[in-house]
């Protein structure tokens, strides 16, 4: 393997352990973020924390970013990257954001000589430090083998969706279909316990029949069946409200702009919008089921 030089901006709960992995991979990382104890974090693991955007893509081979939104995205790379590091370098957001902003932010960088991708993924905190997250990438089909190579040190599987913004557009609909997949089985378990029906027992029966889905079989929302899934540790953890509102507002929007008729995920964001009013931003997106089953004084805010 040839060592690369990699510029990592935005080392949160997901890109810290992303930049690690591609440290402990072998490749010289300039890690770079807004907070001291990030870059901190970053430099047990085995990375390069620098002052600044600037210094971090100077003279690298390939520029990761994992920033929170939009917003930043577009700013860090208008203002920061492009024109900064060398136009050699391949450029992948990897932060959840709009298509829109991941078209135009792909449009500037191709302007200006540089290869880029939409690059989101899919898996948690847990996937971050494990390297095994899946990519969801939209670019030139030309720079795909090379993103692919890019990629590998964090992840289990790379997928190129199509041209630029597929990949946020692979990431915002699969998303939708996990948050309305998600109240289905909660509104489920709360029907089946109101007519006598044990819900660990309908895990049973729904896990090999047509209802099966991966939030009954690998995220059951009822504690015992799945014992990795948050149900189980009273919904710490795991993918929080906040996120899943924030994915299925950015469905929302795309669907707005596109004229797609999405009904259920417009009530899904409301559903998940009303948990998060409540308090539970913080608590697994799963933790919505106590609100179906009218039982919210039994889970703790956040
Ligand atoms: P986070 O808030 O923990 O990390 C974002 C980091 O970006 C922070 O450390 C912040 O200081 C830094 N940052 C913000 N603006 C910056 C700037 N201008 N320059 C440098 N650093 C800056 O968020 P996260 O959980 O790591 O999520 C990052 C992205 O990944 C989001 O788009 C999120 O939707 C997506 N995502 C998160 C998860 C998850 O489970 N947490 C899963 C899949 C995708």
């Amino acid at each position: 393997m040839t060592a690369r030089k990699i510029a990592f901006i935005g080392l949160g709960n997901m890109g810290g352990g992303m930049a690690a992995n591609q440290a402990g991979a072998g490749h010289v990382v300039s890690a770079f973020d807004l907070s001291q104890a990030a870059l901190d974090r970053a430099r047990a693991a085995g990375c390069s924390p620098v002052a600044s955007v600037a210094e971090a893509v100077k003279d690298v081979d390939v520029v990761i970013t994992m920033l929170p939104a939009g917003p930043h995205v577009h700013q860090v790379y208008s203002e920061q990257i492009i024109g900064a590091a060398p136009s050699s370098a391949l450029l992948l957001d990897c932060s959840t954001i709009d298509v829109e902003t991941a078209r135009k932010v792909a449009g500037l960088a191709k302007a200006a000589g540089y290869a880029f991708a939409d690059a989101p993924v899919s898996g948690g905190t847990m996937a971050a430090d494990a390297g095994t997250l899946a990519f969801m990438v939209g670019c030139d089909e030309a720079d795909f083998a090379r993103i692919e190579t890019a990629l590998e040190p964090m992840s289990r599987a790379t997928f190129r969706a199509g041209d630029h913004g597929a990949g946020q557009a692979a990431k915002i609909c699969n998303n939708m279909i996990l948050g309305i997949t998600m109240l289905g089985t909660c509104e489920a378990i709360a029907l089946a316990e109101k007519l006598g029906l044990d819900p660990v027992k309908f895990f049973d029966i729904a896990s090999k029949s047509s209802g099966q889905s991966w939030s009954v079989t690998t995220y059951y929302p009822w504690p015992g069946p799945v014992p990795t899934a948050p149900s189980n540790r009273n919904y710490d953890g795991g993918f929080a409200t906040a996120m899943m509102l924030k994915d299925l507002k950015l469905a929302q929007d795309a669907a707005a702009r596109a004229g797609a008729a999405t009904p259920l995920g417009a009530q899904s964001e409301a559903l998940f919008q009303l948990f998060d009013r409540l308090g539970y931003g913080g608590r697994d997106f799963s933790g919505i089921l106590q609100m179906l089953r009218g039982r919210l004084d039994d889970l703790p805010k956040t």
